[in-house]
């Protein structure tokens, strides 16, 4: 079998990877904080995990993949009191379009997608036992860890005891034992979302949200831990304080994967600095296959630089793959991918390295060698590339099933918000594509016109 290979931000170094259970990968990454619709770094994180995950799907006879919605939060709060809409309303609004975006992305979906707001008896229960042990205290309303209690914290994140404190906030609350001590738990004004606990309404901070999903649906100690590289602190490192010190002799995660950062002109793509371009922008550029691919020519942990050209190169790339499909009328995908295109994969998922093996297949596809273009569309169809037909791909249907059924979704969820220009706009741009919808009892059917 296979080997495969993974930077492990722990160790800080390349390692193969072992399961603890050989039949069942157990695998959490970090999800959308629900307020807003995501950006194409959001997307790379996304697409990475999903790789990852389709490999070891590949490999092992049972992965469960869990990725969180972070529901509850001061972000969804401010854009609550700025556009007067209710909390709910609002997440449930962002995660299915984020769900939409991700779909158009080919992301299959996670196994287990556990809710902050569905887990709240599971994150008082380890508030409790964190106080019970002496890692947290009450205060005010508030519950904090006390990070001098753990003699690993800031191990994780290479950070010394002098970097965390000049990185704690100038002027610290006065209901702190330490400056770096970290909320647990806050309390909630009558006028926010909040919930009963021993220590009053209140609501959780967003580290303890992890842990305690991460806790609910895999167990103590899981695999992988994945998230974007700026995650690292303070978020998983207090993941690890939390979780550890509530289960002594638990890891959290064996192994730790960060996506690198994706910029644009040379700076981190976010909402604060205004530089961000949404997934849902992008594709009305792109297919959703091409935006894919442009996010897996870079290696994960690498810096990845967007921009208009890069897409559209990496369309042109597509192109020819499809191409050399087409000349060998589409075939069926080979039983299993060429052996080099895993290896590639397998190691620290060289995405890169695997295109070109890509690239070797399609060339001898080209020369008229039909195993070879059978091996090419198995392999694409492992990272999530070729989801349709050589013809489908330069006729540009909106066309694949996929981006069809996620325009529902979100006219569904449209109209449910009562957002009924949206639900008419996504109607239209459908019949535009010959895509034409009945509603009935059941749901919304489609059929080309
Ligand atoms: P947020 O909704 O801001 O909590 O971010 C959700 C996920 O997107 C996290 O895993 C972040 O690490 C990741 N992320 C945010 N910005 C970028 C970026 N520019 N490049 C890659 N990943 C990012
Ligand atoms: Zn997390």
């Amino acid at each position: 079998m296979i080997q495969i290979k993974l930077h492990n931000t722990k160790t800080r170094r390349r390692e193969p990877f072992a399961p603890a259970d050989p039949a069942h990968v157990k695998l959490y990454v970090c999800g959308p904080t629900v307020y807003d619709r995501a950006h194409l770094g959001n997307a790379r994180t996304v697409v990475v995990f999903d790789t990852l995950v389709r490999l070891l799907r590949h490999l092992f006879p049972r992965v469960t993949y869990v990725r969180n919605i972070t529901d509850i939060d001061d972000k969804i709060n401010a854009r609550a009191a700025e556009t007067g809409e209710p909390i709910g309303e609002i997440t449930a609004r962002t995660t299915s379009w984020f769900h939409n975006d991700m779909a158009a992305l080919y992301c299959t979906p996670p196994d287990i997608e556990p809710r902050a707001t569905g887990h709240i008896g599971d994150i008082i229960a380890l508030i409790e036992r964190l106080i019970a042990r002496g890692h947290a205290y009450a205060a005010e309303g508030h519950v904090l860890f006390a990070v001098a209690t753990d003699a690993q914290y800031g191990k994780f994140s290479g950070r010394s005891p002098e970097e965390l404190l000049a990185g704690a906030r100038v002027d610290v609350a006065t209901y702190k034992r330490d400056p770096g001590d970290f909320v647990l738990w806050k309390p909630s004004p009558p006028d926010l979302p909040g919930w009963d606990s021993p220590w009053g309404s209140g609501r959780p901070g967003w580290h303890i949200e992890c842990s305690a999903m991460i806790h609910a649906t895999l167990g103590e100690t899981i695999d992988i831990h994945g998230g974007g590289a700026d995650l690292i602190f303070p978020h998983h490192e207090n993941e690890i304080a939390q979780s550890c010190c509530a289960f002594p002799g638990s890891e959290l995660a064996r192994v730790w994967v960060h996506a690198g950062m994706l910029q644009v002109n040379g700076q981190k793509m976010s909402k604060s600095l205004g530089n961000f371009r949404t997934v849902q922008d992008v594709l009305g550029e792109a297919p959703g296959e091409a935006v894919r691919f442009l996010l897996l020519k870079t290696q994960y942990r690498g810096v990845l630089d967007f921009s208009t050209a890069a897409l559209a190169e990496a369309k042109r790339e597509l192109d020819r793959f499809y191409r050399a499909l087409e000349k060998h009328a589409d075939p069926a995908p080979a039983a299993t991918p060429p052996a080099a295109f895993i290896e590639a994969l397998a190691d620290d998922l060289n995405t890169p390295g695997a295109i070109a093996e890509l690239h070797a297949l399609a060339d001898a596809a080209m020369q008229g060698n039909a195993a070879s273009a059978a091996s090419l569309r198995a392999a694409g169809e492992l990272i999530g590339i070729f989801n349709q037909t050589a013809g489908q791909w330069f006729r540009g249907d909106v066309a694949d099933d996929a981006r069809i059924d996620a325009l529902i979704a979100e006219r569904l969820a449209a109209r449910r918000n009562k957002d009924f220009a949206r639900a008419d706009a996504i109607r239209a741009e459908l019949a535009a594509a010959g895509i034409l919808l009945e509603d009935g009892p059941g749901g919304t059917i489609w059929r080309r016109a």
